[in-house]
C-alpha cells in the first residue's frame, strides 16, 4: 500500500539559486521553484494508517526551511572551486567567478546540486528523521524543478 503527498497542492515547496557548471545552458547562475513528491510504501498499522500525513509534512517542512530562498552550493562538487573567506564565499569554474554572501548559501552535502542528487538528500534525510514506523518499508522522494520535470529516489528502509 502507498500513500503520497504531493508538494505543488501540499506545500512543500521551495525556491533556490544554482547551477550546473558542465550543462552550458545549466552553468549560468539561475533558480527554480521547487516542489517534492513523497511516496511511503508500506503497510498501514493497527491504527489503519501508513504514517500521519501531519509527521511527513512537518519532517519535510523542516528540511526545505534550511534551504529555502538560499544559493544551493556542492560542498564536494568536482566541476568547481568553492572557497569561503570571511563573510563570503566564492565560486570559480570555467572562467566564471561569483561571489555570494555565506549567509545566502547553503552548502549541499553533494557533487551537484541536480534536482537528482537533490531528491537522493531529501529521501536519505528523510529515512534518517525517525519518523518511519517498522511497517514503512521505502521511502521514495520525487524533485520537481517545476511542473511535469522531476527526478526521483527510492530509498528502502531497513
Ligand atoms: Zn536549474
Amino acid at each position: 500500500m502507498k500513500i503520497s503527498i504531493d508538494g505543488w497542492d501540499a506545500g512543500i515547496r521551495f525556491v533556490a539559486g544554482h547551477f550546473l557548471p558542465s550543462i552550458e545552458k545549466c552553468s549560468r547562475l539561475h533558480g527554480h521553484n521547487y516542489a517534492l513528491t513523497i511516496i511511503l510504501e508500506g503497510e498501514p498499522d493497527r491504527n489503519g494508517i501508513i504514517l500521519d500525513f501531519i509527521k511527513l509534512k512537518e519532517a519535510a517542512s523542516k528540511l526545505i526551511e534550511k534551504i529555502d530562498h538560499r544559493m544551493l552550493l556542492p560542498d564536494s562538487g568536482k566541476s568547481m572551486t568553492v572557497r569561503r573567506s570571511g563573510d563570503s564565499i566564492s565560486v570559480r569554474f570555467g572562467g566564471k567567478r561569483y561571489q555570494f554572501p555565506a549567509s545566502d548559501v547553503v552548502m549541499m552535502p553533494l557533487e551537484n546540486v541536480s534536482a537528482e542528487e537533490l531528491s537522493a538528500y531529501f529521501a536519505e534525510e528523510l529515512a534518517r528523521s525517525g519518523i518511519f514506523g517498522s511497517n514503512v518499508r521505502s521511502v521514495s522522494v520525487g524533485v520537481s524543478e517545476g511542473r511535469g520535470q522531476e527526478a526521483w529516489t527510492e530509498r528502502h528502509l531497513a
